[in-house]
């Protein structure tokens, strides 16, 4: 039986271009094939876009969704494209809507406590201009110089001083959200506690475009702590010892802003990277900050490593070294990475649970044949192991997945999520049911159909 259209492509980018006031519509091939594939994806997992907005208003987000709604076609919101789960690729004939130009810090107000900023704005740029003031913006995610606030709070983006400060969701107050339907909401505010409503501000973080676009966003901004942060390194036998460790000192009352941990191979790459020589020194690092740190605590934090028997303490002051520090860990991913395939993961496990996780993956690595990097916020139980394989292989070696689902049924045994902060995506959906269980499964789905009847956003990602 023959299928007829009731329209073609020119008639849909003809609407968007009428549709789109300020912002531009790109349709030709290199712009549509750099923004649909990342790098973290194949051509399988997701399709060519048939248009690519770079928006500049909300006039420009309204009209977008109006085009959607008219032809039913799929939105996919994308700010500064760094997803690592296949969140903002991508799908074929969507419409691509980026807020990446939305990038105006709007306000920093040090009376509040607070900054309101567009989603392009990027993580790092706000919080320089925040310490002009002698405040900061405390999410550091790895991508920090590279991600927005926008795709921050889409994902709840954590990093580094999670430990310390929380997630995106802890310093997000406000947002203003604009559904598919073209209805533009204000949801929480300037107020550091809100109890009056449902808590809509955080149904929208963590969304993943799959709700509605964000346009604003109202976060936190803290004062800079006064007094001398203290950073080190610390070497134990084990990345299972280390796990130890970092319970025990998450629970101690130093008050880490940092609990970072690197495993072997992870040292031993970095070894590599930047001409270093740590892997010498033992089989997992720990990387810790604090921010204000006391003799007392010094002692009580030296007290501990050694209860735990690490090796070599090194403790500084000295603002370079403890910028050095971080630059190590912050250089993990491109230095695992280089010149090999691989799939880097993202598990949460309750603090007691991390070790017996150490010992799961290891244990993975060596029945299946896999080199395994673990490396991660250890002090959120937060673990991120990178299975990697030859970069000439064709295929993924069937004994990646094999590892990847023993890993995450190993996480929800022991109680933790599959997504720590990297989000779900397009890489973990179908674990739904199995995190959830089949009711809040069904929940959620509800609450995408009043907020998005027609499934245009971001759909086949999150909880599709
Ligand atoms: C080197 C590197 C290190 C990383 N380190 C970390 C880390 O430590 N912690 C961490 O959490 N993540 C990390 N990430 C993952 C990634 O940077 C984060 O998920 C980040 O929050 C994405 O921000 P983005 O601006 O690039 O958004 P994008 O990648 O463009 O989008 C991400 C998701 O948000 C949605 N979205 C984007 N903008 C909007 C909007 N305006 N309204 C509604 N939805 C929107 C998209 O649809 C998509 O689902 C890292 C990535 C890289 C490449």
């Amino acid at each position: 039986m023959a299928v007829f259209t009731a329209f073609e492509e020119q008639d849909v980018i003809a609407d968007l271009t009428k549709n789109v006031v300020d912002g531009v519509v790109f349709t030709d091939l290199e712009t549509l094939k750099k923004q649909s594939f990342s790098p973290r994806m194949t051509d399988a997992d997701s399709g060519l876009a048939l248009a690519f907005v770079d928006a500049k208003s909300s006039a420009d987000i309204k009209g977008v969704l109006q085009t959607a709604r008219t032809f039913h076609i799929p939105v996919i919101t994308q700010n500064q494209f760094t997803s690592t789960v296949i969140g903002a690729d991508g799908l074929t004939g969507a419409i691509i809507l980026s807020t990446r130009s939305l990038n105006k810090i709007i306000e920093i107000s040090k009376e509040d406590g607070l900054a309101v900023v567009q989603p392009g704005v990027i993580n790092q740029a706000l919080d320089d201009e925040a310490r002009k003031l002698g405040m900061f913006y405390a999410p550091d995610p790895g991508s920090k110089s590279i991600s927005g606030i926008g795709g921050n709070t889409a994902t709840n983006a954590g990093g580094m001083s999670t430990v310390k400060y929380g997630a995106t969701k802890d310093n997000v107050l406000g947002l203003t959200v604009i559904l598919a339907d073209g209805r533009e909401l204000k949801l929480g505010g300037r107020t550091l506690k809100q109890a009056f409503s449902y808590d809509l501000t955080q149904l929208f973080v963590g969304s993943e475009g799959t709700l509605g676009i964000i346009t604003e966003i109202i976060v936190k901004l803290l004062p800079l702590p006064i007094g001398t942060p203290m950073m080190g390194n610390a070497f134990f036998p084990d990345m299972t010892t280390l796990a130890k460790a970092v319970a025990a000192i998450r629970l101690s009352g130093v008050g880490p802003t940092m609990l970072e941990a690197l495993d072997s191979n992870t040292i031993a790459a970095l070894d590599q990277y930047e001409g270093t020589d740590y892997a010498s020194e033992s089989g997992a690092m720990l990387i810790f900050k604090i921010d204000q740190s006391t003799l007392e605590i010094e002692q009580k934090m030296n007290d501990l490593l050694t209860k735990f028997g690490a090796a070599n303490i090194q403790v500084t002051t000295d603002p370079a070294k403890q910028a050095a520090l971080v630059k190590l860990r912050q250089d993990m991913l491109p230095a695992v990475f280089a010149g090999q395939n691989h799939i880097m993961e993202d598990m949460a496990l309750p603090l007691s649970k991390l070790a017996p996780m150490m010992d799961y993956i290891q244990q993975i690595g060596e029945q299946l044949g896999l080199k395994i990097y673990v490396a991660g916020h250890a002090g959120d139980g937060n673990v991120h192991p990178t299975i990697v394989w030859p970069a000439d292989a064709s295929e993924m070696p069937p004994q990646v997945n094999e590892a990847l689902q023993l890993m995450f049924k190993k996480t929800l045994e022991l109680g933790g999520t599959i997504s720590g902060e990297h989000a779900v995506g397009m890489v973990k959906n179908q674990w739904n049911n199995l995190e959830l269980g089949e009711d809040v499964d069904f929940l959620q789905h509800q609450i995408k159909a009043l907020l998005d009847p027609m499934n245009l956003l971001n759909p086949k990602r999150k909880i599709n």
